[in-house]
């Protein structure tokens, strides 16, 4: 079949809406960087227009009728074809989209403002009182959003949907039940034993240095900085312009050596993922990474699995030691390797450990399936949080701003489908690390000697350059051989954990 008129214009009104949503994050990126806070109103007004114009393109009909009549070249096409690819994401964006009433959108748009204001002084404050009636409305609002699609199986579905396309909450359900009854026991043993001597990664580093030190590792790792910049934040991100300018940002504590570098490798781990797409992709729906589990599976693929184990800090720890002599010229490997990966029962999901981490994600998405189901009203919500604590984590908080208030997700969001995205990433980085080691088992060698391309090469054969082209449940079948299996996760964790603490 010859190349349809329609495909070219299809083309241009998707760089179109692309170009207006990449104008819009680099006015973000600016906002969260460089603005003065004299800039803020203006600022706020600016994205809301860009927002506006881009949503009006995007739901247009002449985009929809655009759609259907390329259905025909697109049947006549593999799936697999780049245009097949544009047409299916391009639909699939398009019919989410025209199912949303401008007028809810601009309702939530309004709400979520007001919400994320009240929870900024509220949780200071730990008041929750302040918050709750806020997240009654967000909660309505959530339900009504799930039933813009009706026909799902459950209400959460829509809104997982948002971030993990294709997850449905009976599967992540399941997954997550069998994580926990892994992960309670395993976190029970680890600390039952006496803790880890954290003591070395406190103390003074000057931020240039930490600065340089992060650099020097992710450049090794392969993150390409003709294509990318890191600048400072308050809270850590990566945002992209294009794929050619893909940027991260981190927060530097000089008292703390492992915050901003091992938060440099996370983002600079969703950063290779962008800049790893097909540059076929450019401008398009398809230039973007397939759902938040699989972004998470990359940050945390570099960050937890190559970035805390013993090979990579058998090479970088001398260079590290070289960085600061003062502060880490007699602390031995191994008692740094012991404390960047202590384990403990600990209240804050941002700073928790690899292996208590999963437990603080999994009880949020419980909580948020049963606040959505009705069994779990608003204002039980703190309690509810502080019995799952006790019960998974063994602590439980002594205020809601260590507990119920210390995560932005719900005040300035939609609730469902925040979460889950953590985990499945954990998940799913065993999963494709096992299968990297199988194509190269000397994977680990390598990375003992700070050598990362046959690992970044096969996640980006394997990963990257898919883009939206596949799913992530396609990305994993084909790479893996499998759907998201929990067992390989458990294995890891097992094995590394048990290893460190000499469990039975
Ligand atoms: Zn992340």
């Amino acid at each position: 079949m010859k190349l349809p008129p329609q495909l070219t214009e299809l083309k241009v009104r998707l760089h179109e809406i692309n170009d207006l949503e990449m104008a819009a994050a680099l006015l973000n990126w600016d906002q969260t960087t460089y603005m003065p806070p004299g800039g803020a109103a203006a600022r706020g007004r600016q994205l809301a227009t860009l927002a506006r114009i881009a949503h009006e393109k995007q739901i247009d009909p002449a985009l929809g009728r655009l759609l259907d009549d390329l259905r025909a070249y697109e049947d006549s096409l593999s799936p697999d074809a780049p245009d097949a690819a544009l047409i299916r994401v391009a639909r699939r964006d398009y019919e989410r989209l025209s199912r949303i009433p401008a007028e809810f959108t601009a309702e939530l748009y309004q709400h979520v403002a007001a919400s994320y204001d009240t929870w900024s002084r509220a949780r200071p404050a730990n008041d929750y009182t302040a918050v709750a009636p806020f997240l009654e409305r967000t909660l309505d609002l959530s339900r009504r959003f799930a039933d813009f699609f009706p026909g799902y199986e459950h209400i959460a579905d829509p809104l997982i949907d948002l971030a993990d396309y294709g997850m449905r909450a009976a599967t992540v359900r399941a997954l997550f039940a069998e994580l926990r009854q892994g992960l309670v026991p395993l976190v029970e043993q680890i600390t039952s034993q006496p803790p880890a001597d954290d003591r070395c990664l406190y103390q003074f580093f000057p931020e240039a240095k930490q600065r340089a030190f992060g650099a020097e590792v992710i450049t090794a790792l392969g993150y390409d900085w003709h294509r990318g910049r890191q600048d400072t934040t308050p809270h850590p991100f990566m945002t992209k312009f294009s794929l050619g300018d893909v940027r991260i940002a981190v927060r530097f504590d000089e008292n703390d050596l492992t915050s901003a570098l091992f938060s440099t490798i996370h983002e600079a781990g969703h950063a290779m993922y962008e800049q790893g797409i097909d540059a076929g992709f450019e401008g398009t729906p398809l230039a973007s990474g397939t759902s938040s589990g699989m972004h998470e599976s990359q940050s945390r693929l570099w960050e937890n699995i190559v970035g805390r184990s013993r090979p990579f800090w058998e090479h970088f720890y001398p260079r590290l030691r070289a960085t600061f002599p003062d502060q880490l010229g007699t602390t031995p490997l191994d008692t740094f390797y012991r404390a960047i990966n202590k384990v403990e029962r600990s209240l804050i999901r941002v700073e928790a450990d690899e292996v208590t981490y999963n437990l603080h994600v999994i009880l949020r998405f419980d909580l948020e399936l049963a606040l959505l189901e009705g069994s779990l009203a608003v204002r039980d919500l703190p309690e509810a949080w502080r019995e799952r604590y006790r019960s998974d984590l063994g602590i439980a908080p002594p205020d809601d701003r260590n507990g119920v208030l210390q995560d932005v997700h719900w005040y300035a969001g939609l609730i469902g489908g925040a979460f889950q995205g953590y985990t499945l990433g954990n998940i799913m980085s065993a999963q494709l690390y096992d299968a990297a080691l199988r194509a190269h088992p000397g994977i680990p060698q390598q990375i003992e000697d700070g050598e990362f391309s046959a690992l970044r090469d096969w996640m980006r054969e394997h990963v990257y350059r898919h883009g939206r082209a596949l799913t992530a449940d396609e990305i994993l079948n084909r790479a893996t051989g499998s759907s998201l299996d929990v067992r390989p996760y458990l294995a890891y964790l097992r094995h590394k954990y048990g290893t460190l603490y000499e469990l039975a």
